[in-house]
């Protein structure tokens, strides 16, 4: 072999070995250039999906709210039309609504069955007779008790008013416990699943925890 096919033949392999790393290169810039492309894609898929569960978050909101909002609307209570606590009508006319509002009114969830409802309405008006004008903490079930924590206006904070106040709400204690906390039907105290709760045979097996809880107060 001459010089001359010596240099040649280097040159060939020179422009092989050449080829050979373009070709590389292009490869390697070509599957960063897809990689960045799959990761951008896939950045996107997951943020058009969180703008899609906020917007469905969102709207489930609104509707909620809206639900709230017109819950009274086509109810029919005497106090339909209060929007101040200090407006709430007490009397003996009172149903299940006006409940719901006083709740709504006091900022407060009922955390009670529909079937003490009547024994509630009936305690209002017996607090209203000694003074209590609507204010509220609490109205819920303990133990299987009626738990009504009223707030009496400034002038009854004394004791022999106190007295009145507890004597009532005994009354009413042991007549929730005689009272199934779903039906309204006479009642007992039930044990189960470490909840104590008062309720009528026919519901004494019954799982009220989750059915029965009345849906109103809720935000
Ligand atoms: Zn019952």
């Amino acid at each position: 072999m001459d010089d001359l096919s010596g240099f040649i033949f280097m040159l060939l392999i020179v422009f092989i070995i050449g080829l050979f790393i373009v070709s590389f290169i292009k490869k390697a810039l070509t599957n960063i250039r897809n990689e960045q492309k799959r990761k951008d894609s896939y950045e996107e898929e997951r943020l058009k999906r969180i703008a899609q569960a906020a917007l469905e978050q969102k709207e489930r909101e609104r509707l909620r709210k809206v639900a709230y909002e017109t819950y009274f609307d086509d109810k029919e209570f005497i106090n339909k039309n209060t929007t101040r606590l200090e407006d709430f009508i007490i009397n003996d006319r009172m149903n299940q609504y006006d409940l719901e509002k006083l709740a709504r009114l006091n900022g407060i969830q009922l955390e009670i069955l529909g079937g003490w409802t009547d024994l509630v309405l009936a305690l209002m008006v017996e607090l209203s007779e000694n003074g209590w004008k609507g204010k509220v903490a609490s109205i819920k079930e303990k133990y299987a008790e009626l738990r009504f924590y009223a707030i009496f206006p400034k002038e009854f904070n004394n004791p022999e008013h106190d007295a009145i106040y507890e004597e009532i709400m005994e009354n009413y204690k042991l007549k929730s416990l005689e009272t199934c906390e779903v039906c309204g039907e006479h009642g007992g105290m039930v044990y189960s699943g470490g909840w104590q709760q008062t309720l009528c045979e026919k519901h004494s097996d019954h799982p009220v925890f989750s059915e029965y809880i009345i849906p109103f107060g809720k935000k």
